[in-house]
């Protein structure tokens, strides 16, 4: 594989990879092969639509979670359009009903609301098994109180007041996944069948949502068991299964390529290793909230861990939010102004995520290919900013 010339990209930039999304599409188009699910890609953690129709040539459509992201999958990739929502806004349910397929609630009070509505549109109920292995809360549908999702006991009380409350209700949606292995799911599902089993089986029931967090391009992925997982819920509820990652699609498969703009003069002792202040025209707060709110280190092309090499460095953002701090990382040489660094594994919930806050301006959308190279796709400038404001 050629590699990519990122000196001539100009900073800040992100930059994906379509060799490395392509691979991500042919193992999630396997996973179709083998076992008849459909993969849809989850908008929020994956909107650069310039790249729809080359992910169309192997997903079964989109996914979204509000009118905007379904409008966007419908127009730019076409074929199936999904949605979810905590709640749907009275105003803006036609359009919805008119883009979408199918349309998952959140609770059968949710689907009372607009039942009658909802035309040809699949409806599914999101439920919450009460069961996830998500450490981090802020990521975790099952946490006590959560608003996602009817429990069991939500969906049973509804159904004893009110007996037609499933009546049209033809899916079963869950998601309480985050960058999670097959084994979890495994554990996820025997969860969800003792509490949703009887209603799967369901006649009615036609299909079953496993939602996002399958991690599933994750190079220690167990794509077998995952196979297994979808056939069982195949099988024995006689459903077409969806699928739904966002990660999943374009993890490892893009870059955000920053500059340095300023070495500063002086250093703090960081474990005993001198370690240098550095600015640079990236932000952790604007480009990679995740890095803040996960949060977590990114990987930088050709850096260590601090006091791995010679020279230490902690990055920082050019804003004036004293914690916009990307990380701390060491290099062999001596970093100067004008130096590139390329941060790994930035094309997922980062471009969704980026905001101008501070004024800084929004990265390049760049992608690559063998026969184009780098292609600048898109660049923001003043007027982004000034737009959203008023
Ligand atoms: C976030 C989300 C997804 C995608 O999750 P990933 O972790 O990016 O795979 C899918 N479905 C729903 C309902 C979500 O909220």
């Amino acid at each position: 594989m050629k590699n990519i010339n990122f000196n001539e990209v100009s900073t800040p930039a992100y930059i994906v990879d379509e060799r490395l999304l392509e691979k991500n599409l042919k193992l999630l188009a396997q996973v179709m092969e083998r076992t008849g699910c459909k993969i849809l890609l989850a908008q929020k953690g994956f909107s650069m639509y310039s790249l729809y129709p080359l992910i169309g040539k192997y997903l079964s459509g989109t996914t979204a979670s509000s009118l905007y992201e379904a409008k966007l999958g419908k127009e730019e990739m076409g074929k199936e359009t999904h949605i979810f929502a905590p709640a749907y806004k009275e105003e803006e349910f036609a359009e919805i009903v008119s883009l979408c397929d199918h349309i998952v609630f959140n609770s059968l009070h949710q689907y009372d609301k607009f039942r009658g509505k909802t035309a040809n549109c699949g409806c599914g109920i999101r439920v919450n098994p009460e069961y996830a292995e998500v450490e981090h809360e802020i990521y975790n549908p099952c946490c006590a109180g959560s608003r996602l999702g009817t429990t069991l006991k939500e969906f049973e009380e509804e159904l004893s007041v009110n007996p037609q409350a499933l009546d049209g209700i033809e899916g079963i949606h869950f998601h309480v996944m985050c960058e999670q292995n097959s084994d979890t799911l495994e554990r996820v599902l025997a969860h969800l069948e003792e509490k949703f089993g009887k209603y799967m089986a369901m006649e009615q029931i036609k299909w079953v949502n496993f939602g996002g967090g399958h991690h599933i391009t994750r190079s220690d992925y167990d794509v077998e068991l995952l196979v297994k997982c979808i056939n069982h819920i195949k099988s024995t509820y006689d459903v077409q299964v969806y699928l739904e990652p966002g990660e999943a699609v374009a993890l490892n498969t893009g870059y955000l390529v920053a500059q340095v703009l300023e070495v500063q003069n002086k250093s703090f002792s960081l474990n005993q290793v001198e370690t240098v202040p550095v600015i640079l025209d990236a932000s952790a707060a604007c480009h990679m909230p995740d890095v803040l709110e996960m949060p977590y280190r990114p990987e930088i092309i050709g850096a260590g861990k601090p006091g791995e090499k010679k020279y230490c460095y902690r990055f920082g953002g050019n804003t004036c939010l004293a914690g916009d701090i990307i990380g701390d990382y060491s290099f062999d040489y001596r970093l100067k102004a004008g130096d590139k660094l390329v941060f790994c594994d930035m094309a997922h919930y980062s471009m969704v995520k980026n905001n101008t806050f501070n004024g800084i301006a929004l990265p390049d959308i760049l992608s690559y290919n063998e026969e184009r190279g780098i292609r600048l796709i898109k660049r923001f400038g003043y007027e982004n900013f000034k737009t959203r404001l008023s």
